[in-house]
Parts: C-alpha cells; sequence; structure tokens
C-alpha cells in the first residue's frame, strides 16, 4: 500500500507516517527529513538549499524530484511507502503519478490532515522546544504556513476529485486521528 499524507506543517503528519510505518511496515519518505539529511552531511545539495530552508521557502521541485525517485523506483520500498511532506507543489504531484506508473505502483490512500493556523502556530512552538529545529521560530512558521497555502492549493484541487481521498480534522487528538486513518486502511 503507498499513502500520501498532505497538510500544512505541524498537521501531525510526521507522527501519523511513522505510525503507518509500524502498521504496514512502510517507509517514511519525508522529503523534509532527506533535506535536513543533506544539510547535515554538507553536501552539494545541503549548501544549495539551506538559506530556503531556513527561510520558510520550499526547496526547488527539480531537487525534490530527484530525491524522491530514489526512494519511489528501491526495489526494497515497493508498494510500502508512505510519502510525508511530498508532494507539495502540482509539480512534484504529476511528477509523483509518472514516477509510480513507471515502477508499476499507485497512490491507494490520499489523506488530508487539515488545521488552522493558530493550531500550528502553537503546535510548532512546543515542537521547537522539544526538536530544536532552525526552522520552526515563529516568524518562519508564519512563512512556511503561507508558502503551503499559495502552493498547495492546486495539489488539493488535483487529488481532492479521486475517490481515495479523504479530509481528517488534524485539530483532533493524535489518536482520534489515527483512528479515522486506521478505519481506511484495511490489510
Ligand atoms: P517539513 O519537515 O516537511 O516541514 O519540511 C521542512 C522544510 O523543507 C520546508 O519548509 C521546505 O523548506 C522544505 N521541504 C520539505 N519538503 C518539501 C517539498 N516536498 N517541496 C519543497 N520543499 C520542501
Amino acid at each position: 500500500m503507498n499513502i500520501i499524507l498532505f497538510g500544512p506543517p505541524g498537521a501531525g503528519k510526521g507522527t501519523q507516517s511513522k505510525y503507518l510505518v509500524k502498521k504496514l511496515n512502510g517507509f517514511q519518505i519525508s522529503t523534509g527529513e532527506m533535506l535536513r539529511n543533506e544539510i547535515k552531511n554538507n553536501s552539494e545539495i545541503g549548501r544549495n538549499i539551506i538559506n530556503n530552508m531556513n527561510e520558510g521557502k520550499f526547496v526547488d521541485d527539480e531537487i525534490i524530484n530527484n530525491l524522491i525517485e530514489k526512494a519511489v523506483t528501491d526495489p526494497l520500498k515497493k508498494n510500502r511507502l508512505i510519502f510525508d511532506g511530498y508532494p507539495r507543489s502540482l509539480n512534484q504531484a504529476k511528477n509523483l503519478e509518472l514516477l509510480m506508473s513507471n515502477s508499476a505502483q499507485k497512490i491507494d490512500l490520499i489523506f488530508f490532515l487539515n488545521v488552522n493556523k493558530e493550531i500550528i502556530i502553537e503546535r510548532i512552538e512546543k515542537r521547537k522546544k522539544i526538536e530544536n529545529r532552525s526552522d520552526d521560530d515563529t516568524d518562519t512558521i508564519l512563512k512556511r504556513y503561507d508558502t503551503y497555502m499559495k502552493t498547495t492549493k492546486p495539489v488539493l484541487d488535483f487529488y481532492n476529485k479521486n475517490s481515495n481521498f479523504y479530509e481528517i480534522d488534524g485539530a483532533l487528538k493524535i489518536e482520534e486521528i489515527t483512528a479515522k486513518i486506521d478505519a481506511f486502511i484495511t490489510v
């Protein structure tokens, strides 16, 4: 099963992906994590993206699509992909369709965790204290939220007519969201 978790920063995508990875013996495909690793390793990609990341801007589709291709075409991960934070633009969504069909796979479920700005700010400020991410300060959160709103609307429009697209209230408690997700998974 391949699943997309979609929603603004702080919606709980990472938490629910970790749950799904365990449940389905899957692989969390978090582009945010991949990018943070590139920065940590001071790679060429890392050096190119550090400013965008710290300013809450999106990283270029080309870089993201290249990173994703490796994961999607990895035979070990086939049909066990849990996408967390990807796709985030229409270009990325179309690229994913292509990669999936070229590797004889499909997206089985898309969950949109919808949360408002106030809750996001509150949650990310809490997360900052635990994870100490450099892009989790209030100014950057607001920029990340605005970037999200601007670029992800077309992605929502792309997916929300699909019969496997489900919107879930991301303001609910973690266990309540998990229960809702669980109800759609029949394995
Ligand atoms: P995240 O951990 O998913 O909240 O991502 C952290 C940051 O990484 C974002 O604010 C963007 O700067 C960058 N990023 C992560 N995933 C993507 C993506 N799919 N497209 C563009 N930028 C991304």
